[in-house]
């Protein structure tokens, strides 16, 4: 029996993980979930799996849970609050695998924190893994820690990847990774148009449901972007060397081209519990609760390249993890920002771009070796992205 510890546990990760949790409950424990401010879900989430620890990251909404959970005669579990309490529960003795689900930089010190206590890190937080990339990779491979890639894509190239990989190594005998995207809810809406859209249009993805600020990254095709940095990461491969594969299905979801010409892909339907479930598992395999894959209500795969002009974010994902140091790090805090502003109604859906590429013109990247160079870099970028977008608002 293993411990588990879901960071961002009410999340839509959160969520597809406890489904899959809670089919198996002789091979894992619950033992802490955490929440930002979703104070209903926590506390059902509190009575039904009855973690040791729940953290809610405000004060007062931790003091309400803890009295809810005494007065339905749960005392098992002990309520803590702020965000250095999650730092606290990701290296408890008693948690074997951290689920890292917490969106954007507010994961990267617990996700940190994981991997240098050597516990096994199923890593859905890809801000975590693009703002601080070489240091994160670093501590795992000095901790031992297993990296096990949730992001759908990801996880499909570590299923492709040769039988003994682990997270970090260059395999040699392959030549390149082929990414795959949906290519989001704009895919054929033209330049004009996309200027208009509205966060409730930008968050209706086709295929996947998923949280609002991931749904808005898919729309741009940054989500994309940041894939291509936690590619480079993950599998250790040069930028050139992965190419994004525009397929509407969201069937295949990624491939591994090796030198001798075999191209492996891992094919599902678009549900979250198939990469939960194989990482859990690993290196075994379980139910995930996923509707086996029906090719004849498919029918058809299409594939084509990604448009960079209509959707920058890529272009500039790409010139990000060429420029190394902080430039991933100053790319993902200024789309963080951006992206907030967006659903907030504040700024349009093309001055995401716009808002990115004068962080990055502002801010040229420097080393970033240290977690106090990289949170150095988050703090710039967001600074420089407020006040561009406070300029455009009166201007
Ligand atoms: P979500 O918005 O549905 O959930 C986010 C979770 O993080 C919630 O539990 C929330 O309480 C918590 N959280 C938010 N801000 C926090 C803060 N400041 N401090 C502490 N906790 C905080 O997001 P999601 O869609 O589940 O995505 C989670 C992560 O997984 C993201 O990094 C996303 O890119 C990645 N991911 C998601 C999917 C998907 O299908 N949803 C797929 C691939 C990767
Ligand atoms: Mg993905």
């Amino acid at each position: 029996m293993k411990g588990i510890c879901v960071l961002g546990s009410t999340g839509s990760i959160g969520v597809s993980t406890l489904d899959v949790v809670g089919r198996h409950p002789n091979r894992y424990r619950v033992v802490v979930l955490t929440a930002n401010n979703n104070l209903d879900r926590l506390y059902e989430q509190c009575l039904r799996f009855e973690p040791s620890y729940a953290v809610m990251i405000d004060e007062i909404q931790a003091i309400e849970l803890r009295g809810r959970l005494r007065a339905a005669g749960q005392w098992r579990t002990q309520v803590l609050s702020g965000a250095k309490a999650l730092e606290e529960v990701a290296v408890l003795p008693e948690v074997d695998a951290v689920m890292a689900a917490i969106v954007g930089a507010a994961g990267l010190l617990p996700t940190l924190a994981a991997a240098r206590a050597g516990k096994t890190v199923l890593l859905a937080n890809k801000e975590a893994l693009v703002m601080s990339g070489p240091l994160f990779m670093a501590e795992v491979m000095k901790s031992g820690a297993d990296l096990l890639p949730i992001d759908s894509e990801h996880n499909a190239l570590f299923q492709c990847m040769p039988s003994d990989y682990h997270a970090g190594r260059r395999a040699p005998e392959v030549r390149r990774i082929l990414l795959t995207a949906s290519g989001g809810p704009f895919l054929r809406t033209s330049v004009e148009k996309l200027e208009q859209v509205t966060p409730d249009q930008a968050i209706a993805h086709p295929n996947w449901v998923m949280g609002r600020k991931i749904s808005v990254d898919s729309a741009t095709m940054m989500n994309k972007g940041l894939e291509v940095i936690e590619a480079c990461l993950l599998f250790a491969m040069a930028p050139e060397s992965v190419q994004v594969v525009v397929h509407p299905q969201s069937v295949i979801h990624s491939l591994v081209d090796y030198v001798d010409g075999t191209v492996l892909a891992q094919m599902g339907n678009p549900d979250m519990r198939i990469p939960i479930a194989h990482a859990l598992a690993w290196p075994g395999r379980f139910d995930s609760g996923a509707e086996p894959l029906d090719l004849f209500g498919v029918r058809q795969l299409d594939f084509e390249p990604p448009d960079t002009i209509r959707f920058p974010c890529l272009r500039l994902a790409y010139e990000a993890v060429r420029a190394g140091g902080s430039a991933p790090a100053i790319l993902n805090a200024a789309n963080e920002v951006a992206v907030e502003s967006f659903l907030e109604g504040r700024i349009s859906f093309s001055a995401i771009p716009e808002t990115i590429s004068h962080c990055m013109d502002a801010l040229p990247a420097g080393v970033a070796d240290t977690l106090e160079a990289v949170l150095e870099a988050d703090r710039s970028a967001r600074a420089v992205a407020r006040a561009f977008i406070a300029h455009q608002e009166t201007s």
